[in-house]
C-alpha cells in the first residue's frame, strides 16, 4: 500500500462514519485539524509536490523543510528564522554592523542580536543603551572598556570565544586589536533594540551648546572647535598600546572596578556531554554580571539532536554558528512548523513551546540558546515521561512497557546518550 493510499485511508476514519470534512462543516472539528486530516500527503516524486513556476533553486536547497514541509506540519505558525546575511550592513571606515530585531524577525520581542565587525584599530565608540547587552567574541581580538556605578574603570582584552557583558546604562567600547581586528556578535535583553538609536560620545556632544560644555568642563570654549558635528559610531582609528598602560592610565587615583565585565568561556567546564554532543550553560551563577541573559552554547554531532523539550521561564532566541540543522516549533492548537537552519542564522522559540534541535548535516552543528532570564531551565520530553506514572503515560500514548523503560531516565540534552 502506497503511503498516499494508506493516509486517504486513514483521512475518511471520521468520528461515527462522518468524514472529517463533514466534521469540519458540522462545527466538530477545528478547521486546521480537518484540514490536515482530510488531506493525503503528497511524497516528493508526486506531481502534487512539484513546483514549476518560478521559483530560487538556492533558497529552495538550504530550506527543504519549507519546500517540502513534512506531514506533522500544520496551520500558521510565525516564522522563527532570519538570516544576519539579509541585513542591512551599516558600513563605516573602521568596520561595520547589522542587526536582527522585531523589525527584521516580529517573533522576536524579548531579544534582539547584532553582528558587528571592527578593523585592527576599527572603535566602536564610547556608548551606552537601555538594553543590557552580553556578547561572544566570534573572530579575533577586541579590547573592551567601561566604567561600573561607582566610577572605577574596567579595560580587558578579550579573544574568540570569550564572552563580556554591560548591564543597561554602563558605558563601554569596543576597539579591535591586532592583527586583523575582531567579529562579535551582541545580544540585547529587548528585541526592540537598536544600534541605530544608543547614546554616542560623539552625538551627545554634537548637540550639546559649546558654551555649555565650556562651562560644565571648565576650560575655554575654543578648546571645543575640533569637536565631531555628528555621530561618529564606528571609526578606524590607531591600535591602542599595551593593555597594562591602558588600564593604569584608565584607573587613575580611583582605583580598577573590583568587577568583571568578561568571561573566559574556554576556561568553563561543559556542563554535559553525551555521545550525541555537549553543552555549555552559562548564567548568573557562573557569569555574575550577567543578570538579564542566560546561555546555552550546545555542540550537535552528525546524527546526533539536541532532545525535544521547552523552556518555561523565557523565549529562546538562537545564534547558528556552524553546520545545518532542522528545528520543528510545535505551537499548540494543531500547529506545528518545521524550518532549516545554516551558519549566520537567527532562529526564535516563544516561551514554554515545545522543540528539538537536529543536525541535518554531517559536521558538528554548534549553535547559541539565548534567554532573556538570570538563570537557565529547560525540561525534557523524555524526564517528563519517565517521572510520570507509566500506566499513565502508556495510556495516552499507545506504547508498550518495554518502550516505556526504553526512554532514558534522565535528561540527557543531546542524543544518543
Ligand atoms: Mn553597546
Ligand atoms: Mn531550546
Amino acid at each position: 500500500m502506497s503511503e498516499g493510499v494508506k493516509r486517504e485511508k486513514y483521512s475518511r476514519r471520521g468520528f461515527l462514519g462522518m468524514s472529517s470534512a463533514a466534521l469540519a462543516a458540522a462545527g466538530m472539528l477545528p478547521a486546521a485539524a480537518a484540514e490536515q486530516e482530510q488531506k493525503p500527503y503528497p511524497s516528493k516524486d508526486d506531481r502534487s509536490a512539484s513546483a514549476p513556476g518560478p521559483g530560487n533553486p538556492a533558497v529552495d536547497a538550504q530550506n527543504p523543510d519549507s519546500f517540502l514541509p513534512p506531514p506533522t506540519d500544520a496551520g500558521g505558525v510565525q516564522t522563527f528564522k532570519y538570516p544576519f546575511g539579509l541585513s542591512h550592513k551599516r558600513m563605516q571606515e573602521g568596520g561595520w554592523s547589522r542587526e536582527v530585531t522585531i523589525r527584521e524577525l516580529p517573533v522576536s520581542k524579548s531579544i534582539a542580536g547584532v553582528d558587528m565587525r571592527l578593523t585592527a584599530g576599527g572603535v566602536r565608540e564610547l556608548h551606552w543603551h537601555t538594553a543590557g547587552e552580553w556578547a561572544l567574541m566570534l573572530y579575533g581580538n577586541a579590547r573592551i572598556t567601561a566604567i561600573d556605578l561607582d566610577g572605577k574603570s574596567f579595560v580587558a582584552d578579550v579573544t574568540e570565544g570569550d564572552l563580556w557583558y554591560f548591564p543597561t546604562g554602563i558605558p563601554h567600547s569596543i576597539q579591535g586589536l591586532k592583527p586583523d581586528g575582531a567579529e562579535f556578535l551582541l545580544v540585547f535583553d529587548d528585541g526592540n533594540f537598536s544600534e541605530y538609536e544608543t547614546v554616542l560620545l560623539t552625538d551627545w556632544m554634537a548637540h550639546t551648546p559649546h558654551d555649555v560644555l565650556s562651562a560644565n568642563f571648565g576650560v575655554g570654549e575654543q578648546a571645543m572647535e575640533k569637536m565631531p558635528r555628528r555621530e561618529k559610531f564606528i571609526f578606524q582609528s590607531a591600535v591602542p598600546g599595551p593593555l597594562v598602560e591602558d588600564q593604569k592610565a584608565a584607573a587613575g587615583s580611583l582605583g580598577a572596578s573590583s568587577q568583571d565585565f568578561a568571561f573566559r568561556l574556554a576556561q568553563q567546564p561543559i556542563s554535559k556531554r553525551s555521545k550525541g554532543g555537549e553543552v555549555r550553560i552559562i548564567d548568573s551563577s557562573k557569569f555574575k554580571v550577567s543578570t538579564t541573559i542566560a546561555a546555552a552554547i550546545v555542540t550537535v554531532h552528525p546524527g546526533g539532536i539536541r532532545e525535544l523539550h521547552w523552556h518555561p521561564n523565557a523565549d529562546e532566541w538562537q545564534y547558528f554558528m556552524s553546520g545545518t540543522a532542522r528545528m520543528t516549533v510545535f505551537a499548540t492548537g494543531g500547529r506545528a512548523r518545521t524550518m532549516d537552519f545554516q551558519a549566520g542564522d537567527v532562529g526564535y522559540v516563544q516561551k514554554t513551546l515545545p522543540h528539538y534541535v537536529q543536525n541535518t548535516g554531517d559536521t558538528d552543528l554548534k549553535f547559541l540558546e539565548m534567554f532573556k532570564s538570570n538563570v537557565y531551565q529547560d525540561l525534557a520530553l523524555s524526564e517528563w515521561l519517565t517521572h510520570t506514572p507509566p500506566q499513565l503515560v502508556i495510556a495516552h500514548l499507545g506504547i508498550d512497557k518495554a518502550t516505556l523503560d526504553a526512554l532514558p531516565r534522565e535528561e540527557i540534552v543531546v542524543m544518543p546518550e
